[in-house]
C-alpha cells in the first residue's frame, strides 16, 4: 500500500470511529475533531474544529475541562475522568444526538510532539450514561429490601452511623426501635407464605403512616423492622411507638377475604453519651424487644 493510500486509510478510520476523538491545545483550541459518528450517543461535533472551548462551552465547564487538559500535559500517563453534561449547553453544533444530560468519560493523553506548533492532548470521549444508570440502579437495589421495597439493614446501618455523628457533634436526639411481628410463624403456617408476604407489605404501609416522614424504616430481616428517628426527644418518641403499636393492633390486615389479626412487639432505645458505636444502641433496642415479647407481646418496652 502506498503512503498516500495509507494516510487516507488512517484518516477514514479516525473519521468513522463511533466515539468522538479530539486534539485539544493547551489554550483550549480544538485543533482537530474525529469520529463521534454514533448519533444515539453523540451530537455531531465536527463544527468544533478550530474553535476554543471558552467560546462554545459554559465558563464553569470550560474551566473544569481545561484544568484536566493542563493536568494531563503535566504528566505522561492517561488521565481519565467522568462528568455530566447538559448537551444543549454546547454552542454551535447540531443537536442531533441523544439530547438531555448525559454522562461522559474522557480519556486524555498528552501528545509527545507539538501539534500545529502547540502542546496538545488527545481526548477520547465515551458516553457512559447507560453504565451510570445501571450503577445507580445496582446501588439502589443493594440498599433495598426486594419484598417490601423499604431500605435494608445495610442502608440502615450506614445512615445510623451518620445519625450517631450528629448526636455526638450537635446533641441531636436519636431513638432506635426494633419491631417484630408477634406469632408470625403460625400466620405463615396457617395461610401460607404468600399471605405472610402480604402482611409484611401491609405492615410497612402502616408503619410509614404512623412515624414522622424523616424516620428511616428498614427491614432488619425476617419479620423484624428497624426504625431510627432523629430530632425527637425520647418522651415524644415513646408516644410515637405506643401509637404505632396500637395502629397495628387496630389495623385490619387482609389476605383475600380473610382478615388476619396482627400485633407487634417494639423495643426502644435512645442514644446516650456513652454510646460510641451503633451496635450498642441497636443491641439495647433488641434487648427491649426481647423483654416486650417476654412480658406478653403487643407492647412497647424501653431499655
Ligand atoms: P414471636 O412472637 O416470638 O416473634 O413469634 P414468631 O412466630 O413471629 O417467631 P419469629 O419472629 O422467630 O419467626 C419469624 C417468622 O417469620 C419465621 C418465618 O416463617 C417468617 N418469615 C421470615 N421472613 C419471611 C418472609 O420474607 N416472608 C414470610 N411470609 N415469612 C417470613
Ligand atoms: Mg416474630
Amino acid at each position: 500500500m502506498g503512503r498516500q493510500a495509507m494516510l487516507d486509510l488512517y484518516e477514514n478510520l479516525l473519521k468513522s470511529i463511533a466515539d468522538p476523538f479530539f486534539i485539544i491545545s493547551d489554550d483550549g483550541t480544538y485543533l482537530d475533531v474525529f469520529g463521534g459518528t454514533e448519533r444515539s450517543l453523540y451530537d455531531d461535533a465536527a463544527a468544533l474544529k478550530g474553535r476554543n472551548i471558552f467560546d462554545f462551552m459554559e465558563k464553569d465547564f470550560a474551566e473544569f475541562f481545561m484544568n484536566q487538559v493542563h493536568r494531563t500535559l503535566q504528566g505522561s500517563t492517561l488521565n481519565s475522568f467522568e462528568y455530566q453534561l447538559a448537551t444543549e449547553t454546547v454552542d454551535g453544533i447540531p443537536k442531533n444526538g441523544p439530547g438531555g444530560t448525559q454522562w461522559f468519560e474522557a480519556r486524555m493523553f498528552p501528545l509527545e510532539s507539538l501539534f500545529d506548533g502547540q502542546r496538545a492532548v488527545t481526548a477520547l470521549i465515551l458516553n457512559i450514561t447507560e453504565r451510570k444508570h445501571l450503577q445507580q440502579k445496582l446501588r439502589e437495589l443493594s440498599y433495598q429490601d426486594s419484598l417490601t421495597k423499604v431500605p435494608n439493614r445495610r442502608y440502615f446501618f450506614d445512615h445510623l452511623s451518620e445519625q450517631l455523628d450528629m448526636y455526638t457533634r450537635d446533641k441531636v436526639p436519636l431513638v432506635v426501635m426494633i419491631l417484630d411481628i408477634d406469632h408470625f410463624k403460625p400466620i405463615n403456617d396457617t395461610y401460607g407464605h404468600y399471605a405472610g408476604d402480604q402482611v409484611l407489605r401491609q405492615l410497612v404501609a402502616v408503619i410509614q403512616e404512623a412515624v414522622p416522614k424523616h424516620a428511616i424504616v428498614a427491614r432488619f430481616g425476617g419479620d423484624e423492622f428497624i426504625l431510627s428517628i432523629t430530632g425527637t426527644p425520647l418522651p415524644h418518641a415513646m408516644e410515637i411507638a405506643d401509637q404505632l403499636c396500637l395502629s397495628i393492633h387496630r389495623h385490619s390486615f387482609s389476605f383475600g377475604e380473610t382478615t388476619l389479626p396482627v400485633t407487634v412487639s417494639i423495643g426502644v432505645s435512645d442514644v446516650t453519651i456513652f454510646d460510641t458505636d451503633t451496635a450498642t444502641i441497636v443491641s439495647r433496642a433488641d434487648k427491649a424487644l426481647y423483654l416486650a415479647k417476654e412480658q406478653g407481646r403487643d407492647r412497647v418496652v424501653y431499655v
